[in-house]
């Protein structure tokens, strides 16, 4: 029921154990006019061009993959499995229906080549790219699948693959070292009686889970700008600011 479909928010948790809700759409726009078949949801969409524009990427870094369905999930998977077998499928590319790329906030960059390889890009640490890796988490972008914590995501550390999660959020998950799934861990076990805060810029921010909570119900925090997001496990994650 298109009436009934929503934006979910940008810590929703998409993996191996949380599939993607059906309920949830991505408001989506396309990146760049350059690859018009790539779309991101519309906020994370404008912040990846602002973050490219800040270390002037525009010509040298590249949107590789965007939003996909969960066809294309399939087909992506069935078309990885027959050329390089089920062992480096497993590795680099999630099970179809449980691909981040189907919430519209993950973003599969590549530098700037004749040739760009579609299922592992080349997207380095120096230069242009390792720039935009320093500012990234500046305009809410965390690399998602980070070496040493394949344990933790499921998927192999991929250099190309980043994730919009929200400014304060990007900040505190490079600050503390934490994945998404830790992240959203530490909220659901640290910050239901009590405030994450946190200043960024001259914001100061307040962060507060609520387990299995009814968007309609949550408390007004007058004064504040507030954004709610959904984390896929049954929770709200409020952000408040101000
Ligand atoms: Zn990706």
């Amino acid at each position: 029921m298109r009436g009934d479909r929503r934006t979910a928010g940008s810590l929703l948790l998409v993996n191996a154990a949380h599939p993607m809700p059906d309920t949830a759409a991505p408001d989506l726009v396309c990146v760049d006019p350059r690859w018009p078949e790539i779309q991101l949801e519309r906020r994370a969409a404008g912040l990846l061009n602002a973050c490219i524009r800040a270390v002037g990427g525009e010509h040298a870094i590249v949107p590789v993959s965007g939003w996909r369905s969960r066809e294309e999930q399939q087909a992506i998977w069935d078309d990885t499995l027959a050329k390089e077998g089920e062992a480096f499928t497993r590795q680099y590319v999630a099970l179809p229906g449980c691909s981040e790329h189907q919430t519209g906030l993950a973003i599969d960059l590549g530098l700037a080549a004749e040739e760009i390889d579609f299922i592992c890009p080349n997207f380095p640490y120096d230069g242009v790219c390792g720039a935009f890796r320093a500012k990234a988490a500046d305009y809410g972008f965390i690399l998602r699948y980070p070496a040493g914590k394949e344990h933790i995501t499921g998927i192999s550390h991929e250099p190309w693959h980043f994730r919009y999660v929200g400014v304060p959020h990007a900040r505190l998950m490079v600050r503390l070292g934490l994945t998404l799934e830790e992240y959203v861990d530490l909220l659901r076990r640290d910050f239901v009686r009590r405030d994450l805060t946190f200043r960024a810029g001259r914001r100061d921010f307040r962060i507060h889970y609520y387990a299995g909570a009814d968007r309609g119900l949550l408390p007004e925090e007058p004064g504040r700008y507030r954004q709610v997001s959904e984390d896929n496990c049954g929770g709200l994650v409020v952000t408040a600011w101000r």
